[in-house]
């Protein structure tokens, strides 16, 4: 670690800023320290009392200071379907809440992520609206392997497929036969494969059942999307993921009966992640009210017990990190009016409480702030191949910071979320953690409700990070 003497004498590498703090979180936990910070990276960590005279210096008390966090799985649905969500409002929520670097889904925008001209239109519609550094995952759909390789040498992270009907037709759900086209490719690349882990067969088989049932009852959605659809799906890829080798990551698990099958692939060796959301971390199935169509999402929210096993799981590291899935739509969409379940759009939209929601959660089963960075922050980096650039505070990493009281906490009023549509479950809830200042590249692109002047965040593309 370098000394405060040759910081001072040597003006060619004094910081332009320095941010320091009694609870700063490295790889190795939590203690006082000083970032040094120069031309947007993190250039040296001192002690607290280390800092030379007559630079910027930015402290911030008792207040944690940890990587602003990595979203891996938002939604922003621009171009296409903007007024569901858009860049601008989707990375203004997200540095709000402290998260400083989000990576794209491939669908609900028109076109879809399928082609590397897809592509060029999903970075057109980006330009100058971003308040956050954003990457972009690619998609596989039926017929689409010839793009893979052009997806992937343009810049996306990796790519997203589903099992089941994605919810819009212009992003078709895969098959095995699809899969076994696809599966070779992306190995070869190293690409990494996102897959929502629910399989047709089960949910027909449940759709049957449920066919007199109230739509407006929280349980009839429940038992629409049984446990066996995750768990059937995840089977199918644990055997994919060992036949082709190629990188498999289970977004937003939620049933809790797969954890077995994924903790055996991991001791195997098998290259394989999971994630899951605050959202499961949080809620349970006997506390949905009838008609509360807020809470609708796919794979459902499930009950009290399950919900225990997935905190279990994250807690041994079978599970790998928490993302937010991050998927609005209009009110008039999630039936607000009429609270029927059915008809309702699946997703939830909440990446602005991500950090807040979880250590609220996380306290409360003793957990403390190191587990969360690491569950918000280095995991998911690591899942992009940003883990040498993003999601730690190291000395070449990029400055992205979240200054955060841990010991303050706040009641959600969904009017005051950035967001472009207000709609949230976590409507009046007291949650714990208040992100006061988000770092963005050593800038300060949050701070107590004001945001930077205009939108400083960069386009991420593979291989140019
Ligand atoms: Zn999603």
């Amino acid at each position: 670690m370098p000394n405060s003497t040759s910081q001072t004498v040597d003006l060619t590498h004094a910081p332009d800023l320095i941010v320091r703090g009694h609870r700063v979180v490295t790889s190795g936990g939590e203690r006082p320290a000083a970032i040094h910070i120069r031309a947007g990276s993190v250039a040296a960590i001192t002690a607290y009392e280390d800092v030379p005279t007559g630079v910027a210096l930015h402290d911030v008390g008792n207040s944690v200071v940890m990587p602003g966090l990595v979203d891996t799985h938002v939604h922003i649905n621009e171009p296409g379907r903007t007024e569901w969500e858009g860049f601008s409002t989707a990375t203004r929520a997200a540095a709000a809440g402290g998260v400083t670097t989000l990576i794209e889904m491939p669908l609900n925008s028109i076109p879809a992520t399928t082609t590397a001209a897809a592509y060029r239109e999903k970075l057109a519609a980006a330009t100058g609206k971003l308040w956050v550094d954003t990457g972009f995952w690619g998609g596989v759909v039926r017929g689409n392997s010839g793009e893979l390789r052009p997806l992937w040498e343009s810049g996306v992270f990796g790519f997203k497929c589903f099992l089941v009907p994605s919810g819009v037709d212009e992003f078709a759900h895969v098959a095995e036969p699809d899969l076994r086209e696809a599966l070779p490719v992306l190995a070869e690349l190293g690409a990494p494969l996102l897959v929502h882990a629910e399989l047709p067969g089960p949910i027909a088989d449940s759709s049957k059942k449920i066919v007199t049932a109230n739509p407006r009852r929280y349980a009839t959605w429940l038992d629409s999307r049984p446990r066996a659809a995750e768990v059937e799906a995840i089977e199918l890829m644990l055997r994919m993921c060992r036949e082709f080798r190629t990188r498999v990551h289970i977004v937003h698990l939620s049933a809790s009966d797969a954890i077995s099958r994924v903790h055996e692939a991991k001791t195997d060796g098998l290259p394989i992640s999971v994630e899951t959301c605050p959202h499961y971390l949080t809620f349970a199935a006997e506390e949905i009210a009838d008609g509360a169509t807020e809470f609708k999402c796919a794979p459902p929210i499930r009950e009290r017990e399950n919900r225990e096993k997935l905190w279990e799981a994250l807690g041994n590291g079978t599970i790998d990190f928490i993302a937010s899935d991050h998927s609005p739509c209009p009110p008039a969409m999630k039936s607000s009016g009429t609270g029927d379940f059915l008809r309702a759009w699946g997703g939830i939209a909440g990446l602005e409480l991500s950090l807040p929601v979880v250590w609220t959660e996380a306290l409360s089963r003793g957990y403390a702030v190191p587990q969360l960075s690491k569950w918000l922050c280095s995991s998911p980096a690591r899942l992009a191949g940003l883990e040498n650039r993003k999601g730690a505070i190291a000395v070449g990493y990029d400055a992205d910071l979240v200054i955060w009281n841990p010991d303050s906490g706040f009641l959600v009023e969904p009017s005051q979320l950035h967001q472009r549509h207000k709609i949230s479950p976590y409507a009046g809830q007291k949650l714990s953690g208040v992100v006061e200042t988000t770092f963005l590249r050593g800038r300060k692109i949050y701070d107590h409700g004001e945001f930077s002047p205009s939108p400083l965040g960069q386009v991420l593309r593979r291989g140019s990070v």
